[in-house]
């Protein structure tokens, strides 16, 4: 749902003009420093980037679905660390209290999330709950009113700088799964609270991923997301939906970028004579990759548009992130093919780069052969079987 045509089509160009003249300039400074500049941090906060789905009563923008997948396509058509930057603000280091927050909570938290004077972070995978993520083993044992956290959290994105983390802690001894989970608020500095140094990954330098740790962390009973023990699973499995859609926008843009750049190159560079995009093998890879593109964006805005409408989207918000994801990564392969050896070697183009950062995307979130086993379940579920 679009509310406002003219003030979403203004913001749309203004992220257009800053992701071009701002950030493309100083793609591989933030390669090469693994680091969002500070200038760069407060010109998306003095834009209100950090806000765009928290809602207005809470300082946001209170994007809908289709207004927020829109603009998600646009920030993406950049390197991946630019949008991780406030990803996490727009997507799941907000949503659990967007979602189920209490009015206090809300009141609280988000206003500053909203502002980007606080970063925040989902952190429910751990070492043994991975594709299986109710395996979660943290602890929170409650003591009069705080509980006691304990445990370890891994590959959490921005940990290494969030101030506040959503953290699904088990709350019932000898319960098992997705049962006798809660989530909690957790704020840097609570004493036993620890994030580890940022890994070393394959991909998205500036984007800050670390394990977390919790040693006897004490959190105040209040900070129990929704004040509700026991639920947690149901408010991230609220976060993932949403958060599927958002993500399959998101693996969208690198796809556009990607192209463009390709196109580009493909008309510039000669060989036999002629400009290489006039021979139609390449012309093939160009066609593919637009067609792959349209289809992906066609679905991610079918979906946002029924999630706009009320309706239950797990099955398609799981379709657009598997369809967007791999559809990002086949595309990334045939840039590097349209850029011949100059999309191998990072000091000719920045297709090398593009490739690594955008593999992630079939890995987190849910890996596509959780999503294919997810839409499996339920066409089957569908079919009475
Ligand atoms: C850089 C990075 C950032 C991340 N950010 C966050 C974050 O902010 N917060 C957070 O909580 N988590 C985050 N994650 C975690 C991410 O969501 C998990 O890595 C992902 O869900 C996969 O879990 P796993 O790595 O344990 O793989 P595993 O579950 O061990 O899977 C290994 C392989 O087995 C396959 N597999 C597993 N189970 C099945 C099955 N039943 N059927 C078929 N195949 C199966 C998988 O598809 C995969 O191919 C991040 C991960 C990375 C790498």
């Amino acid at each position: 749902m679009i509310r406002d045509a003219q003030r979403l089509q203004d913001l749309i160009a203004d992220i257009r003009s800053f992701v071009r003249e701002t950030w493309h300039p100083i793609e591989s400074r933030v390669e090469h420093d693994d680091e969002v500049p500070a200038e760069i941090v407060d010109e998306l906060r003095r834009k209100g980037y950090f806000g765009w789905s928290i809602p207005g009563a809470y300082g946001g923008l209170g994007l809908t679905t289709e207004e927020l997948v829109l603009c998600a396509m646009e920030l993406s058509q950049a390197s991946v660390a630019l949008r991780a930057r406030v990803g996490t603000n727009t997507g799941i280091g907000s949503e659990a209290l967007v979602a189920d927050g209490t009015d206090e909570q809300k009141q609280r938290w988000l206003p500053r999330m909203a502002r980007g004077e606080l970063t925040g972070c989902l952190a429910l995978t751990e070492p043994d709950a991975g594709s299986e993520a109710s395996n979660v083993k943290t602890t929170a044992r409650r003591e009069g009113d705080h509980y006691v956290l304990n445990g370890e959290k891994r590959f959490i994105t921005n940990a290494p700088l969030a101030d506040i983390f959503t953290v699904i802690a088990r709350t019932e001894d000898g319960t098992q799964g997705s049962k006798g989970l809660t989530a909690f608020i957790v704020e840097r500095g609570t004493p036993g609270l620890r994030t580890g140094p940022a890994y070393r990954k394959m991909g998205q330098a500036g984007s800050p991923v670390s394990d977390v740790y919790f040693e006897d962390c004490k959190v105040p009973a209040a900070n129990v997301i929704g004040g509700k023990e026991g639920v947690g699973f149901q408010t991230v499995m609220k976060v993932l939906n949403k958060q599927r859609l958002h993500l399959a926008a998101l693996c969208t843009g690198p796809a556009i970028r990607m192209l463009d750049l390709a196109i580009e190159h493909t008309t510039r560079r000669n060989q036999f004579g002629q400009a290489v995009s006039n021979f139609q093998l390449v012309q093939a890879m160009i066609a593919d990759s637009r067609t792959e593109i349209f289809a992906a964006r066609s679905m991610i805005l079918e979906a946002a548009r029924a999630r706009d409408r009320g309706e239950d989207v797990a099955m398609t918000a799981s379709m657009c992130k598997y369809f967007a994801s791999e559809m990002c990564g086949r595309v990334a392969d045939r840039a590097v093919q349209m850029f011949g050896g100059s999309g191998y070697v990072a000091d000719f183009s920045p297709i090398e780069r593009y490739y690594r950062d955008v593999r992630l995307f079939r890995l987190y979130e849910g890996t596509s052969q959780i999503h294919q086993l997810n839409i499996a379940k339920l066409v089957l579920k569908e079919h009475g079987a």
